[in-house]
């Protein structure tokens, strides 16, 4: 038995072959709409001659249907073209939903990226800059705010503005006066903290 997940995701993908048994090398390019479970085929593909297939980059799956379609429609003989015909149907009927669940895959792959970079950034820190905690830090904070969660998404200069650091005298009064951050992170995602 194979596992099968309650919703395979929908992904576009391409390889190229070599499907001509008189030609050996001539190259085709086989482009792939996976579809979600409740579709009529696990996935709609056609190929093209190489070179000749559309480009694929950052389409959703609705419009690359759409261009397997055309090809579809162009070619000569395909004695599968009425049963792709019925599942591009079900794709342009469910367009919304395809295109919607292509979009979550990637969201999550750019997550998992997200998590990986996070979790790195955490072992550097552990290991290189969490080694010299300012005493100071747990009896006033100066009143310098980081929040980690949401600068993950932001770049080093905007960062520096929404969430400055101490540099002079502490407004809390607590007598300090130099420059402080909320955190070894705060100073690293901020970048150069010299430029404004
Ligand atoms: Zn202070």
């Amino acid at each position: 038995m194979t596992y099968v997940s309650p919703q395979h995701s929908v992904s576009v993908d391409s390889y190229t072959h070599n499907g001509n048994l008189f030609d050996p090398t001539k190259q085709y390019v086989c482009i792939r709409v996976w579809l979600p479970e409740g579709a009529p085929m696990k996935f709609l593909a056609e190929s093209w001659n190489e070179g000749k297939e559309p480009d694929i980059e950052n389409r959703p799956p609705s419009e690359v249907v759409e261009a397997i379609s055309d090809k579809l429609e162009k070619a000569w003989i395909d004695t599968s073209r009425d049963e792709k015909r019925r599942v591009i149907e079900w794709c342009r009927a469910n367009a919304e939903l395809l295109d919607r669940l292509w979009a979550e895959g990637l969201i999550r792959a750019e997550q998992r990226t997200i998590a990986r970079s996070q979790k790195r950034i955490r072992k550097l820190l552990t290991d290189y800059l969490d080694t010299d905690d300012e005493p100071q830090a747990l009896t006033c904070d100066h009143g310098i705010e980081f929040d980690e969660e949401t600068a993950l998404t932001m770049q080093p200069h905007a960062i520096r503005n929404r969430w400055p650091r101490l540099h002079g005298e502490c407004a809390k009064g607590c007598g300090f006066n130099g420059t402080a951050y909320a955190s070894a992170q705060h100073f690293v995602w901020g970048g150069d903290w010299s430029e404004k």
